[in-house]
């Protein structure tokens, strides 16, 4: 238990805390403080603590510590600047900084005295300079703002992994309200210039927090607050999601980033993600936060977002790749492909296996004899296992413990007598699947089964449906699979990630040929390919050429969706040996530069049309399912 008091001015970074930790246990203990903070006293129940203390490191040993212990620290510094970094950079070097438009010091930099990784609680005041605000999670106990200066108190009455501080200059709007029976005060704590969006954000709070009350259990805590931070990124805590102040005047993030921070009050701060056995809560809390609303849209919103993480994860070099019970936490791209959306979609098949009914029930089971204790992907296998009365160890085990996905391939369909028979085939060893098919006859009926497939190869007799006259593999796309580049439609960055792509332009004038050059450059990820034989093509051409061009060369002709406007049109395609055509056909030259900056926005899209710098149409081609027509 930490009782602190810091006082931090954002304009001179001047930071001082007093802070009086409780101790517990035998032997000897190491206190962990950042190097840079000097101590200016230290004692233990009262005695001076001369030996054993230099900076950043604090060695109480030779101490008996049976029993309770008083450890009263005073210590000040200076902490960093305001950091200027992009996305990654924030999420990779997260040091405590200040600065008066925003100050963030993060849990586990040191600022506060750490005794191991040991979860903690605190009591906290916090004593800001007149013009600033500031929190930490928890329970606001008093507050006072005036001309001498911004006071508050906090108490964090659970065990919690650190002290997340936050400061600037905010307005703060607030609200309460009764959830089923309960009091939460519902806070905005935001910079001025979007304050004007306060109102729109406590509704949108309100909302997902009644909603999720429902669906899962109580909410945990008496607050929850939306902080604007001056970092472009998003970080979520108990009580709170601190979100950048560009994030938050983006129109879709209430709809979509709001509610997936209030469902972490659940998962991962209601209920402890066990790291050393893997990080379960971004799966779940992205499957009934941005999946769900998804879903809410429409089974057409649903399917697109599962495609859009198939499509992703296809994209994923083969050694890039690892396996779910491995994640713990986004460091990089591939970790969310992998940490949240791969982990999201297991969460979409075993809902399908189990029912609606097991998943809602084994998702509140988990929750009421989890809450504010550290949880396992053991445990939530467990809960689920027990509210479907069946065994799910292989499933777990399978999607968990093996990097990659199955390959399926529908390898033949034929009628006989009234039955079809169907035979499926997958890579080594076999997964356990439920195969969605869709079958239709020549009255264009519709029909679908499921086939459970055990094997690597494996015939199924669908009874009574000997008219069939053609079979579809998964076409709604509901398990996870490797696609292959016949079902995915070619996208921008199947040309911009891979480095094999060669780049060809079609123009003699120079100022085109630079402008193109220069293009490419920026929006491949390497440098355009001058060995390789195979892989996507680049093709930069002037617009009046390209039809004449692709019909010399064989290639497929502009495709109608591109049409005849724009200053540039932009498109995929595929050859006759499945290589990837990326074509940009632009008017001139300044047509060409005009496209640097938007263009690598827009890797998902299959064909845009651009005037100037802005794309006026755009598209994906659609999944082109596996398929097998059936004769006679
Ligand atoms: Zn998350």
């Amino acid at each position: 238990m930490h009782e602190l008091d810091v006082e931090l001015d954002p304009h001179t970074r001047a930071l001082r805390v007093d802070d009086v930790l409780q101790l517990r246990g035998t032997g000897a203990v190491e206190v962990s403080l950042d190097a840079g903070l000097h101590i200016a006293e230290a004692t233990l129940d009262g005695h001076p603590l001369g030996e054993g203390r230099r900076r950043g490191a604090l060695r109480v040993h030779h101490v008996d510590l049976s029993g309770v212990h008083r450890l009263h620290l005073r210590y000040e510094g200076k902490v960093a600047p305001l950091a200027q970094t992009d996305h990654r950079g924030t999420l990779e070097g997260l040091v405590p900084m200040a600065d008066a438009r925003g100050s963030y010091l993060p849990a586990g930099t040191g600022w506060y005295p750490m005794v191991g990784e040991a979860p903690l609680r605190y009591r906290l005041t916090l004593r800001l300079p007149p013009g600033q605000r500031g929190l930490v999670p928890g329970r606001q106990l008093e507050e006072s703002d005036g001309v001498h200066g911004y006071r508050a108190r906090y108490a964090v009455d659970v065990s919690t992994d650190g002290i997340d501080l936050m400061a600037g200059p905010y307005v703060v709007d607030s609200r309460t309200v009764e959830v089923a029976g309960k009091r939460v005060r519902l806070r905005t704590w935001f910079h001025p210039e979007i304050a004007e969006l306060s109102s729109g954000y406590l509704d949108d709070s309100v909302r997902y927090v009644e909603r999720y009350s429902a669906r899962v259990g109580a909410y945990p805590f008496d607050e929850f607050g939306v902080v604007s931070s001056p970092l472009p990124t998003g970080f979520g805590m108990p009580t709170l999601a601190y979100l950048g102040v560009e994030v938050l005047r983006l129109p879709f993030i209430r709809a979509t980033s709001l509610g997936h921070e209030v469902l972490h009050n659940w998962w991962g701060n209601g209920v402890y993600v066990d790291y050393a056995s893997g990080n379960w809560a971004e799966g779940l809390t992205t499957f009934l936060a941005d999946y769900a609303y998804e879903e809410a849209e429409g089974a057409d919103a649903a399917r697109t977002m599962r495609l859009d993480w198939l499509r992703d994860f296809a994209a994923i070099p083969e050694q890039g790749d690892a396996p779910l019970r491995t994640f713990t936490s986004r460091t990089h791209g591939t970790s969310q492909i992998v940490g949240y959306n791969k982990a999201a979609f297991v969460f979409h098949m075993l809902r399908a296996r189990i029912g609606v009914d097991a998943f809602e029930h084994g998702l509140r089971r988990f929750w009421d004899s989890h809450r504010f204790r550290r949880a396992s992907w053991d445990d939530l296998r467990r809960a689920f296992q027990d509210a479907a009365g069946e065994d799910l160890t292989g499933f777990f085990a399978q999607w968990l413990d093996r990097a990659g996905a199955p390959r399926l391939r529908l390898q033949r369909a034929q009628r006989r007598g009234d039955d079809l028979v169907v035979e499926l085939i997958q890579g080594m060893p076999p997964y356990v699947l439920d195969v969605p098919v869709e079958i239709t006859d020549s009255d264009t009926n519709r029909r679908h089964a499921v086939l459970r497939m055990t094997d690597a190869r494996q015939t199924f007799v669908v009874p009574g449906a000997g008219r069939a006259d053609a079979v579809v593999l998964d076409p709604g796309l509901n398990t996870f699979r490797l696609l292959d580049s016949g079902e995915l439609p070619p996208i921008l960055r199947n040309a911009m990630v891979d480095p094999r792509t060669r780049l060809l332009i079609a123009s003699d004038d120079a100022d085109f040929q630079t402008a193109a050059r220069e293009l490419a450059n920026s929006f491949l990820d390497h440098p355009p390919s001058a060995e390789a034989d195979s892989g996507p093509l680049l093709l930069i051409a002037p617009l009046d050429r390209i039809d004449a061009l692709l019909s010399a060369r064989g290639l497929p002709a502009a495709p109608a969706e591109v049409g005849t406007t724009g200053s540039a049109r932009v498109w995929t395609a595929r050859d006759g040996s499945a290589t990837t055509i990326l074509v940009i056909a632009a008017r001139d030259a300044q047509a060409v530069a005009a496209l640097r900056r938007a263009l690598p926005h827009y890797g998902r899209q299959s064909w845009l049309v651009f005037e100037g710098a802005r794309a006026i149409a755009r598209g994906t081609w659609p999944v082109r399912a596996q398929r097998l027509n059936i004769q006679g």
